[in-house]
């Protein structure tokens, strides 16, 4: 059996305001771009090579061009910008 994969989905009609598993929306705890090592990064193609972004209320990542759930990390260890 293969793992089920989990997909945060958007509202209707607008596909950059995403809804995450938990229930976070885009307008309300929102989602932070990632580096591999759980750190906040700017959006830019330098800085952001992962494409994902971490929900700010359970820590699940998402890759933002399939909308899947890649990992989940404690949201505690995840190291946001100030
Ligand atoms: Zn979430």
């Amino acid at each position: 059996m293969a793992g089920k994969v989990e997909y945060v989905t958007h509202e209707p009609g607008d596909e950059d305001s995403w809804v995450c598993i938990c229930g976070n929306t885009t307008s309300g705890d929102g989602f932070a771009p990632v580096d591999p090592h759980d750190h906040e990064v700017e959006p830019t193609d330098d800085a952001w090579k992962t494409r994902q972004l971490a929900c700010r209320t359970c820590g699940r990542v998402i890759n933002r061009d399939t909308l899947a759930v890649v990992r989940k990390v404690d949201i505690v260890s995840i190291v946001w910008m100030a």
